[in-house]
Parts: structure tokens; sequence; C-alpha cells
């Protein structure tokens, strides 16, 4: 693929949001991008319009947005990017797991293709980004773990995962790495109190509350 076929890092931004809803098995319409991009409706109306000009999704009569083939190319493309960067910051530079995101952010749509293959290989292939979300084609890798909130009391497990809808809020990502809850960290599960809607758990020694939404988006393998 070449260079020039690039959208603008806007584009590419909204064909990410795109796919990883509809990887979700979510039903994509334009609301639920000015939600996940946190964008007004009339500037994502406006984008969305260029994009079906450009080929790069289609609406629907019922205002559902799927990806089209050169679409779903360069969405799978800008999501392997960003996971590779990430990893890069992470083993090369030593970052901390709250800061990647949002750096990879502002780096991943200038890699050429050619460096993104170089990553490929120098980052031993990963299945997975630091915050164990699946590097497209490799969704099969996720499937059996469990989000935290459905986890029973007393039950022992490891932290696998952290949505990319987490990833995205930069104060919910540090409050979770300053708690010590990134993948590999050992769980158990206290308290769950659906009336209050929060769940109380053990990570390594110490207790720490979250709510049950939150916990909803950490995902988890048992012992
Ligand atoms: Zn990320
Ligand atoms: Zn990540």
């Amino acid at each position: 693929m070449s260079e020039q076929e690039r959208p603008s890092p806007t584009i590419e931004d909204y064909l990410g949001a795109i796919y990883t809803l509809l990887r979700d098995g979510e039903r994509v319409i334009a609301a639920r991008l000015v939600e996940s991009l946190d964008v007004s409706a009339p500037t994502v109306n406006a984008t969305l319009k260029r994009m079906v000009r450009d080929g790069w999704i289609v609406i629907s009569a019922e205002k559902e947005i799927s990806l089209t083939d050169s679409g779903y190319r360069m969405a799978t493309s800008v999501i392997r990017r960003h996971m590779l960067t990430e990893w890069m910051l992470a083993r090369v530079l030593k970052m901390p797991l709250s800061d990647l995101h949002r750096e990879a952010h502002h780096i991943e749509h200038t890699l050429s293709a050619e460096v993104e293959q170089r990553l490929l290989a120098e980052m031993d292939d990963p299945t997975v980004c630091p915050h164990g979300n699946p590097l497209p084609g490799y969704e099969g890798e996720v499937r059996d773990w469990l989000p935290l909130s459905e986890v029973g009391v007393g039950e022992k497990v490891v932290l696998r995962r952290i949505h990319e809808s987490i990833e995205d809020h930069y104060e919910r990502l540090s409050y979770l790495d300053s708690e010590g809850l990134m993948p590999g960290a050992h769980i158990c599960v206290l308290e769950v109190m659906p009336f209050n809607e929060t769940i109380r758990i053990r990570v390594e020694d110490k207790t720490v509350t979250l709510g049950l939404n939150l916990a909803s988006n950490i995902f988890v393998s048992v012992l």
C-alpha cells in the first residue's frame, strides 16, 4: 500500500474507532462515534460524509456504518502501527504503561509501512498490545478472558487486558497503574456490591475499590 493513499490522522482515528466497535459486535452509528471519539455531532457527521465520499465507509439506510475493503485495510494498519509503537515505547524507552497510549497516538500516523514491518519483527510479532488488546487478526487470543465484574467472590485471577475504552482516558489508566492494576497483576475478588455498583478486590497486598463499569472493561483469566 503506497504512502500517498494514507488518509489524514483524523480519518485514521475514525477508522480505528469504527473497527474497534465493530470488532466488539457493536452497532456503529454516528452517535456512538461522538461518544467514543469525544467530538461534537456536527463534526462527526461532516467527517463521516467525507469518508463515504472517499470510499472508506458505507452508511446504510438504517444509518449503520460499516468499513469498505480499503477502509478495513487502513483501519487494521493504523491499529497495528499504534500497538507496535506502544511496544517500542515500552521496551526501548521503558515508558510507564499509563503513558504509552497517548504517546503512541501522536506517532502512529507517521510510521511508514516499512517501519511497521520492521517493528513487527523487532517486537517479536506480538499478538496483543502492552495493555492486552488484540492486534488485528488475533482477536481469538483474548476471547477466553472474562470481565473482572463477572468474577465470583474469593476467586483468584490474573489481569490480562485493559480495554481500549479505558486506554482512551488517561486519568483512568494512570489510576489503574498507580494501584498496580496492569497486565500480569494477581487479583482476588473480595466483595461485589451491586447496590452501589462497585467491586472490592485485593491487588498484591492492597485493597482497591472499583466501579463495576470500570471493572467490566478489565479482563482476567482464572488462576
Ligand atoms: Zn493504545
Ligand atoms: Zn494498548
